[in-house]
């Protein structure tokens, strides 16, 4: 069949749909190669296996980040939370780049993972640039 490939989104004539089983159910994937299904179904069981890492992650750091921000607000003005929140979810990000289903549909999984590997990172720089700033220049 005709379609675009799941995990590295390239078009093709002949697209297998594959039906793969989780632990959640099963997931129908369309790959174009059996390298993309192994590398496809690699990265659905480490996010099925880490999701909540990632979440407890996304949660729990900004809840600690701001925290730590309001009570040093007279110290630093904030800028050790916005270090832990920056580069907290950053690095939850890079770690666990668990991509949306819209993402998917517009990019494939492996650029999805890309992206958001590039938004963690730009979170990270983002902490560390707000840090030294409110620290020496504010
Ligand atoms: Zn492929």
């Amino acid at each position: 069949m005709e379609g675009k490939c799941n995990w590295c989104h390239k078009r093709s004539e002949d697209m297998e749909v594959k039906e793969i089983t989780f632990k959640s159910g099963a997931e129908e994937v369309k790959v174009c190669c059996q390298g993309c299904e192994d590398q496809l179904v690699a990265f659905y069981k480490y996010a099925e296996s880490h999701i909540w890492h990632f979440f407890v992650g996304l949660l729990l750091v900004p809840a600690i980040g701001g925290a730590v921000a309001v009570w040093r607000e007279g110290v630093d003005n904030g800028a050790l939370g916005f270090l832990i929140m920056g580069v907290g979810m950053g690095a939850a990000i890079i770690k666990y780049p668990f991509v949306t289903p819209q993402t998917v549909q517009m990019l494939g999984i492996k650029k999805g993972i890309l992206l958001g590997r590039i938004i963690g990172a730009l979170l990270v720089l983002t902490g560390i640039v707000l840090f030294v700033v409110c620290n020496w220049f504010v």
